[in-house]
């Protein structure tokens, strides 16, 4: 089976102390994974060290930075390399989030730049792809999604693209409350599915684990999961609620 992840994506918020709790009462009320099943926090940087070790006793939960830098290393102020993660034992990292194509002008060949930097260090790129409410509206969010997939991952190997953890966020429903009807959602997720089987075959296609985000909560995680193509949320809002992200892990299936 493929892995089944709730992923929380905590963005620039939390003071450290507020991090720390945050963890703390989510681990404590957390229900027991199962083998298939994993949870993944993308805290920010100056917290991965600290979110590393609080779940350092924890069976099937990991930690993730929310960015790295599409460069290996050098004269770049301010950024954060994959190499970098790497040496503090991160072993997963959210590329392409669409805040970070929007306000960071990141494109899909940097993204493809950041995926093979982290796949050089053997960690797990989680690859957030996804249309704006305009693409949605013109009937253009299959050929949109095709051509972020096509120009990020189609250059992997087939061992590689195994590795890449993918995250569909239809941007008009990020934090708007507006979430995609489970319909729209498995849709979408089975076309993604699609076009990764006719670049790398559908066994290899069948192993890729597919996110759904876009305010996934407490109360519609389980429908939206359901989903055959659906494997689990990468969540903004609710993961910083406990008993919301809580019940999010509860919903995996
Ligand atoms: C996200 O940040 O990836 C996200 C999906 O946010 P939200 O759940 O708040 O819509």
């Amino acid at each position: 089976m493929r892995k089944q992840i709730a992923a929380a994506n905590w963005k620039m918020n939390c003071t450290y102390q507020q991090g720390e709790k945050l963890l703390d009462d989510i681990l404590k009320a957390k229900p027991a994974l199962g083998a298939d099943q994993l949870v993944l926090f993308a805290v920010p940087f100056p917290y991965l060290i600290m979110a590393k070790s609080e779940v350092a006793d924890e069976k099937n939960v990991q930690i993730a930075a929310q960015n790295c830098y599409h460069k290996k290393a050098g004269a770049y102020t301010g950024e954060v390399s994959a190499e970098m993660l790497d040496s503090i034992g991160i072993d997963y990292c959210i590329v392409g989030h669409s805040e970070r194509r929007e306000y960071f002008n990141e494109s899909n060949q940097d993204l493809a730049e950041k995926i093979n930097l982290l796949l050089s260090f053997d960690m797990v790129p989680v690859f957030c792809c996804g249309e704006a409410l305009a693409v949605r509206e013109a009937g253009q969010q299959n050929e949109w999604v095709a051509k972020q997939l096509e120009e990020s991952l189609f250059h992997l190997s087939d061992d590689q693209i195994k590795k890449v953890v993918i995250a569909y966020e239809p941007i008009w429903a990020i934090g708007t409350g507006k979430t995609a009807s489970a319909a729209q959602a498995q849709e979408m997720h089975a076309f993604i599915r699609s076009v990764l089987a006719k670049k790398f075959g559908q066994p290899t296609a069948d192993q890729i684990s597919i996110l759904y985000g876009g305010s996934v909560k407490a109360s519609n995680a389980a429908e939206i999961f359901a989903g055959a193509d659906v494997d689990g949320g990468l969540v903004g809002g609710a993961s910083l609620i406990p008993e919301e992200f809580v019940a999010i892990i509860k919903a995996l299936k």
